[in-house]
């Protein structure tokens, strides 16, 4: 899987929030405001100078309450193929993040389409939210093509019974930005990390919902949270809070529900 370790590197680097040079100007969640006019001050040629200008002017961003303006639509059948992986526990600098392994064979299957699993992580609070309401927090599983299209599949997260899956990630996450936990010979399943009904859903089209905010990534978010104890949401806490982005604009979107 050549091509997919070469994206998922890329789409690793630039996109979900490595705090490094390569990966353009730093920004924080506390900002978020402010995401679209944030400086490339090594740059001298607009747009180049504005990294992040889609965050602003985008029309098709998210996340979005998923109630607002909702309607019963036909929509991709979706076969979720998650197995186990011994991963990289990541600390992104913005959330606490599972990188796959590069041999890794989970995907998601989206009609005929692979979206090979790249990676997993976590918000506080949810960013999605349902009729104004936010959930405690939120599991966004990444999914790239080889083309490098992307596709996120959004969990939410209540508080009710410890999740075991989400507890060895907590014991082995480093608690330093930007550090990698490797080779632990820990292994995780992702599915694990899913509720029992993984048929209803959500879905639109949407970005990513840190900088730069690209726009064509495929959301689904599955209707029934899942749960993890009251502590677990502690533990989460304590790495990262307030790591999620408000609800935007539909713009005339239309958002495909379950019911
Ligand atoms: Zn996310």
């Amino acid at each position: 899987m050549k091509i997919k370790a070469i994206l998922g590197g890329a789409i690793l680097f630039s996109v979900f929030g490595v705090n490094s040079v390569l990966a353009g100007p730093h920004w924080t969640h506390e900002e978020q405001a402010e995401w679209g006019a944030i400086e490339d001050t090594s740059q001298s040629v607009v747009p180049h100078m504005f990294p992040f200008a889609t965050c602003a002017i985008g029309k098709h961003q998210s996340p979005v309450d998923l109630a607002e303006h909702s309607q019963i639509l036909k929509i991709n059948r979706l076969s979720i193929k998650y197995r186990k992986d011994f991963p990289v526990f990541y600390n992104s600098g913005h959330g606490i993040q599972v990188n796959t392994s590069l041999e890794y064979q989970g995907k998601l299957k989206i009609g005929r389409e692979d979206y090979p699993l790249i990676q997993f992580h976590f918000h506080e609070p949810s960013e999605h939210v349902i009729n104004g309401e936010t959930f405690p927090a939120e599991l966004h599983f990444v999914h790239v093509r080889d083309d490098g299209k992307l596709a996120v599949l959004g969990v939410l997260i209540e508080v009710g019974e410890e999740n075991e899956t989400f507890q060895t990630i907590l014991d082995n996450m480093p608690h330093e930005e930007g550090e990698r936990n490797e080779g632990t010979g820990i292994q995780i399943n992702p599915l694990s990390l899913l509720p029992h009904n993984r048929r209803d859903k959500y879905s639109l089209a949407g970005s990513l919902t840190t900088p730069p905010c690209s726009e064509g990534v495929e959301w689904y978010v599955l209707a029934e949270p899942i749960s993890v104890s009251s502590d677990q949401l502690d533990r989460l806490i304590s790495f990262y809070s307030d790591n999620a982005r408000y609800p935007q604009d539909l713009n005339g979107r239309i958002v495909s529900t379950p019911r």
